[in-house]
């Protein structure tokens, strides 16, 4: 039951049509897994928590540095040299203090990926690198939860929704390994992209509208343009090819 709080609280997305105090509800027994507090962790965590999602877990294993400030809204010019999530858990609270937030200072591995995520509804892709979203991915696939895919290059950025067995996954989409080390970002960028994996999981936990799944968005903010490229499930892939044969 939502509280006299919440529901003033969140008054202005409850009357959305379709998505009532049932669908609020829903946003409140939600447990999100968030991979990153970094350019993407900041805006999606951010607007998760907004919007009344019930529990959050954040994860990540690095420290504050002056060069994040372009872009990691959630950490500021106090925070350097802090613990990247000990400073988002204390903003992500401050912003609203009925969410229970989770801070886990680790590195996601293929040992501890499956543990980490185990119990949780929906998995954020705030990474910054292919091997870990690899792992994230099969971790999802194999455990049934869907992910939440964000990335960033520049002024340039993308986004897809993957939903288990029933849609392409990152696999399918990226095979092979994409160049890694510093790349260039400029804040706007993460915030539309996180944005956007923000709304793809509300609207997976409230059920309504249509998701971004068999389709990468690609954000191009120099030319303002949003180009859609379709996607196929691959019967051949690596992490999901057995899923898709099974249904
Ligand atoms: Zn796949």
């Amino acid at each position: 039951m939502l509280t006299r709080y919440e529901l003033e609280r969140y008054d202005r997305q409850i009357i959305i049509s379709g998505f009532g105090k049932e669908g609020q509800e829903k946003l409140k027994q939600a447990k999100v897994f968030i991979a990153g507090a970094g350019g993407l962790g900041c805006p999606v965590s951010m607007y998760l928590i907004a919007a009344g999602a019930g529990m959050i877990r954040i994860i990540d294993h690095e420290k504050v540095e002056l060069s994040n400030l372009n872009r990691q809204v959630l950490h500021w010019s106090e925070d350097i040299a802090r613990i990247k999530v000990d400073s988002a858990a204390e903003k992500l609270n401050r912003l609203n203090q009925e969410i229970k937030i989770e801070a886990i200072k680790e590195m996601i591995t293929e040992a501890n990926v499956s543990q980490l995520v185990a119990g949780f509804d929906l998995i954020i892709d705030a990474m910054d690198n292919l091997p870990t979203r690899y792992l994230l991915n099969k971790a999802a696939l194999e455990m049934n939860i869907p992910l939440f895919h964000g990335a960033v290059y520049g002024f340039e950025g993308r986004a897809m929704t993957i939903i288990p067995g029933k849609t392409a996954c990152l696999m399918c989409v990226y095979k092979g390994a994409i160049a890694e080390g510093k790349f260039p970002v400029i804040g706007v960028t993460p915030a539309v992209i996180g944005c956007i994996q923000a709304a793809e999981a509300i609207k997976y936990i409230v059920g309504i509208g249509k998701l971004l799944t068999n389709r990468l968005l690609v954000y191009d903010g120099l030319n303002m343009k949003f180009i859609e490229l379709k996607v196929k499930k691959d019967p051949n892939c690596e992490h999901c090819g057995h899923l898709v044969k099974k249904c």
